[in-house]
């Protein structure tokens, strides 16, 4: 695996490529890192991989600074999936200049959820990934269904902006226990591990109320989203939000759209000690 910092130089190592799958991280790569490298290599060839923690998409209260960084161990696992190659760029790499130039997500999309709670954050995302894209140049990139909402702006920015990326969704890879793995999970003492995978129960709960109690208005919804929220509080989370959306834009459904049987997803993020979690339930 050749690995690179320079964006010239990767430029160089990818010309005339072009049916390039790339995979963007921020390191601390786990077994939901690795499928998508292995699903990226289904779509296309080369596989490249970045690992880059981007400031951009961190606000200042946040974990930046001690967002775990682990090149070494990440390289092996790069290497073993027969990654071709790793572009990890300096923050002076990526940003020689201050990015001043950034991609503003639509209120609608970008204001929402995780938006609302870490302002700035997709704007951040966008901007990292647009420059991403813009130097690897691939013909596919692949983005886990762990960050739905994530995953939803980036494919409409591809979209409005007409990039020649196919954007390919990967399921969730979880521990067996039904926690989202992440590299989050890392902060959590070992009490908190033991108790994070309600998060995804709760979750399933929600998901077996609106399908088997037949909640076809925004009413009941709404209930159940509170209940659910009240459950995961007395259990000693703070949650940010449970939240019932369609998939097509994540707005919350109309009784109308419930009455037509509009797909739904659960999404959540709720904070257990220090660590904030996040999950989704496709309904
Ligand atoms: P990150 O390093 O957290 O920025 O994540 C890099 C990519 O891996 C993103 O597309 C994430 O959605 C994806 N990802 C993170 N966790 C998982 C997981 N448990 N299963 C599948 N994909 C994941």
């Amino acid at each position: 695996m050749k690995i690179i910092s320079d964006i010239q130089e990767l430029r160089d190592h990818l010309r005339g490529q072009n049916r390039a799958s790339f995979v963007p991280t921020m390191g601390n790569l786990h077994e939901g890192h690795l499928s998508l490298m292995r699903l990226a290599r289904q779509h296309g060839d080369p596989v490249v991989a970045s690992i880059f923690v981007n400031r951009l998409q961190f606000g200042p209260n946040e974990d930046f600074d001690s967002y775990p960084r682990t090149m070494q161990d990440d390289i092996e696992k790069l290497e073993r999936e027969g990654v071709y190659i790793l572009f990890a760029p300096t923050e002076r790499d990526l940003y020689p200049q201050p990015q001043e130039y950034r991609v503003d997500p639509p209120h609608q999309l970008g204001d929402i959820l995780e938006g609302e709670f870490r302002p700035g954050f997709f704007k951040g995302v966008c901007t990292v990934v647009l420059k991403l894209f813009s130097c690897v140049q691939p013909k596919v990139a692949v983005f886990g269904k762990k960050d739905y909402q994530q995953l939803m702006i980036i494919r409409q920015m591809a979209k409005q902006f007409a990039l020649p990326v196919d954007i390919i969704p990967g399921e969730t890879i979880r521990a067996e226990d039904g926690l989202a793995l992440s590299s989050r999970n890392g902060y959590l003492s070992s009490q908190e591990r033991a108790e994070a995978p309600e998060l995804q129960k709760i979750l399933q709960q929600v998901r077996h109320q609106v399908l088997d109690l037949g909640a076809r208005n925004t009413q009941a919804l709404s209930e159940i989203e509170k209940l659910a929220e009240s459950t995961l509080a007395k259990r000693g989370w703070e949650p940010d939000y449970i939240a019932i959306r369609q998939q097509s834009d994540l707005a919350p459904p109309s009784n109308e759209s419930l009455q037509g049987g509009e797909p739904l997803v659960i999404l959540t993020a709720a904070k257990l000690g220090k660590t904030r979690l996040i999950d989704n339930l496709e309904i």
